[in-house]
C-alpha cells in the first residue's frame, strides 16, 4: 500500500524517551490497537520508514503511536521533533496481533511494547472485559494511563526485572485467565514466552509482535 501523508495533530512527552505522537487517520483506514503502520519521514532529505503499533483504543479521526527516542536511530529522534501540522507519510494498518474483542486480555510489554498495551487496555477496559496488564521497563512510560486502567478495575504489574524473575508477574500470570498478547523487542518476548509458560499458559497462543533486534 502506497503511504498516505497524514498531519501530525500532536506530539506528548509519555515518559523518558518515549513520545506519543497523534495522527490524523487516513480516509478509509481502520486499524484495531495491536495492529502497526509504515511510517515514512524524509530524515536529511532520505526517506526513511519504520514500524509503529497503535497505541490508541481505536483510530476514528486521530489515532496514536508511542515512539521510544533512540538518539542514535534514524527515524524515532526526527518523529520526536515534528511539531502539530507537520506530515508523514503512513501505510497499514499491518500485523495479526491485535485486539478482537476477547472477554479477558493479558498483556505483556517490554520498553515501548506499553503502547500496545495501553491501547489494547483501554479498548477492552471499554468493552468490559478483563484486563491484565504486566509492564517491564527500566524507565516507565504512559504511568497516567496505567494508573488509569488500574483505578477501573484492571490489575497492572510493572517491573524493571526480567519477568521470569518476578515472584508478583508469576503470580499475576498464574492467576490471569484471558487471550495473552506479547509487544516488544525479541529479548523481550522470549522473556514473555518463558513467564507465561512458567505461569501455566501456552506461549504458542500468545498474539506476539516483535519490535526488531534486541
Ligand atoms: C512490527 C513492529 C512494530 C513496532 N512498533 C514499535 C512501537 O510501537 N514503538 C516503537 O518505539 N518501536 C516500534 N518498533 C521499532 C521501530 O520500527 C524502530 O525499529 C525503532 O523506532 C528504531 O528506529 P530508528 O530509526 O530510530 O533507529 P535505527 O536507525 O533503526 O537504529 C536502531 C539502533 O541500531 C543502531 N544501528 C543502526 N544501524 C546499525 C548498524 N549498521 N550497525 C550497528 N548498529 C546500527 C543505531 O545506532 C540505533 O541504536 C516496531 C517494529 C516492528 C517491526
Amino acid at each position: 500500500m502506497d503511504a498516505t501523508e497524514v498531519e501530525v495533530r500532536a506530539v506528548r512527552d509519555v515518559g523518558p524517551a518515549t513520545v506519543a505522537l497523534e495522527l490524523a487517520t487516513p480516509a478509509g483506514f481502520d486499524a484495531r490497537p495491536g495492529q502497526f503502520v509504515q511510517v515514512r519521514g524524509e530524515v536529511d532529505g532520505e526517506a526513511v520508514t519504520r514500524h509503529y503499533t497503535l497505541s490508541s483504543p481505536s483510530a476514528e479521526e486521530t489515532f496514536e503511536i508511542t515512539v521510544g527516542v533512540d538518539p542514535e536511530g534514524d527515524l524515532s529522534p526526527w518523529l520526536a521533533e515534528r511539531d502539530p501540522g507537520d506530515t508523514v507519510g503512513v501505510a497499514g494498518p499491518y500485523g495479526d496481533a491485535y485486539y478482537e474483542d476477547e472477554a479477558s486480555v493479558v498483556v505483556l510489554a517490554g520498553g515501548p511494547g506499553v503502547g500496545p498495551a495501553v491501547g489494547i487496555g483501554e479498548r477492552a477496559a471499554d468493552d468490559g472485559s478483563d484486563v491484565t496488564v504486566v509492564y517491564r521497563d527500566e524507565e516507565p512510560a504512559h504511568e497516567d494511563r496505567l494508573r488509569a486502567l488500574e483505578a477501573e478495575g484492571a490489575t497492572v504489574v510493572m517491573t524493571t526485572e526480567p519477568l521470569s524473575d518476578d515472584d508478583r508477574v508469576r503470580e499475576v500470570l498464574s492467576a490471569a485467565d484471558g487471550q495473552p498478547f506479547v509487544y516488544g523487542f525479541a529479548d523481550f518476548l522470549a522473556d514473555a514466552e518463558d513467564a507465561l509458560a512458567a505461569a501455566g499458559h501456552d506461549p504458542d497462543a500468545a498474539k506476539a509482535e516483535n519490535f526488531g533486534p534486541s
